[in-house]
């Protein structure tokens, strides 16, 4: 749809490793064959009824391709590329620091850094470090620790830290995230890919600034009503990666999201891809999708886009400028 393509967009949700297109992940294999199972990588990808486990195995196989110095710098130049290339003006990417071979984690995250740096397109870049809920509470305040020190080296990219990986292991350690605020990080979770009311509960409590997937916080989703009520006073925005969820199967179609109860609730959301490489998506996909599933008009993904910037992690220099920017676009494309 060249609507959903040309429209300005920002995106709030993007891991780095999943969002390696193949294309770049070849590029980074030419570089250092011995790392790619590629075609392992490919037999999953073509399968159709893929399970939230798999999709977690594909992570383990993007990564492999990310595991020196320079190759984490140029697949954080092309997925930068790529974005711009959709007409992504904003992006947050997020990503989770390993120490892998001889690469520390702050080493990770400095590659990162200079791949933002460096890129050349016209796109504004902010990165949010994740932590991975599967690693014990040792490497989690070890990463924490490097976070903290990096973002007081560049409070003007690193500007959050994120909790992420497979819903099934680990927990929401709330301490980790209060030290992590207190350092002046912004907090999105992922929240409630799976029913789990507990933790929802706990999250909800904690208020992050986002929220992650919030599939099963409404009854109709496997949530409590208790926590549907919490989240509708406390009105986090929740970040939606319709695509993701769909092939992951956390929801049946695209018809059936649970983004329809945001809508009608008039609850503050934003659209996102998740993982672009491993869910074969875009941003302008998955514009397209919520276009065609729900009863929207072109001035309402304008809108959806316009309010996203409210929720981003800017400055506010920058986010007055990307609000012009939106004007801008609205006025010579009505
Ligand atoms: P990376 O952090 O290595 O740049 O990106 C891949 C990682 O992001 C995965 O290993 C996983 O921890 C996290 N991730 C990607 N997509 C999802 C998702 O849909 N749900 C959750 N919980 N984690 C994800």
């Amino acid at each position: 749809d060249i609507f959903c393509r040309s429209l300005p967009k920002i995106e709030l949700h993007a891991h780095l490793n999943g969002s390696l297109s193949e294309k770049t992940l070849r590029k980074l294999g030419c570089l250092d064959e011995s790392i790619l199972e590629y075609h392992k990588l490919l037999n999953i990808i073509n399968k159709t009824d893929r399970t939230l486990d798999e999709c977690f195995e594909l992570f383990k196989i993007a990564q492999t391709a990310t595991s020196s110095k320079n190759s984490v710098y140029l697949a954080t130049q092309s997925v930068i590329e790529e974005f711009a290339q959709d007409n992504v003006i904003y992006l947050e990417l997020r990503t989770t620091p390993r120490a892998e071979n001889d690469m520390t984690k702050q080493e990770y995250i400095e590659s990162v850094l200079k791949g933002i740096k460096d890129s050349k397109s016209d796109i504004i870049v902010k990165l949010i470090l994740s932590i991975d809920r599967r690693h014990d509470k040792v490497c989690s305040e070890d990463s924490l620790d490097v976070i903290v020190k990096m973002r007081e080296e560049y409070p003007g990219i690193i500007k959050g830290i994120d909790l992420s990986g497979n819903p099934y292991v680990g927990g929401f350690d709330e301490c980790l995230f209060s030290k992590a605020r207190e350092h002046g990080l912004r907090t999105t979770i992922h929240c409630a890919e799976i029913p789990n009311d507990n933790e929802v509960q706990q999250i909800l409590n904690f208020h992050p600034e986002r929220i992650g997937h919030a599939t099963s916080i409404h009854p109709d989703f496997g949530g409590s009503k208790e926590n549907w009520q919490l989240y509708c006073k406390a009105k986090i925005p929740a970040e939606f990666c319709l695509t993701s969820n769909v092939v992951c199967g956390t929801s049946k179609c695209y018809a059936e999201h649970h983004i329809q109860q945001w809508m009608k609730n008039d609850l503050p959301f934003s659209i996102n891809t998740d993982d672009k490489g491993v869910f074969c998506t875009s941003l302008s996909k998955e514009y397209e999708h919520v276009l065609n599933n729900f009863d929207l008009s072109k001035a309402d993904l304008w809108n959806i886009t316009y309010n996203a910037i409210d929720h981003c992690f800017a400055s506010t220099e920058e986010i007055i400028l990307l609000k012009k920017k939106m004007a801008e676009w609205k006025e010579t494309h009505a």
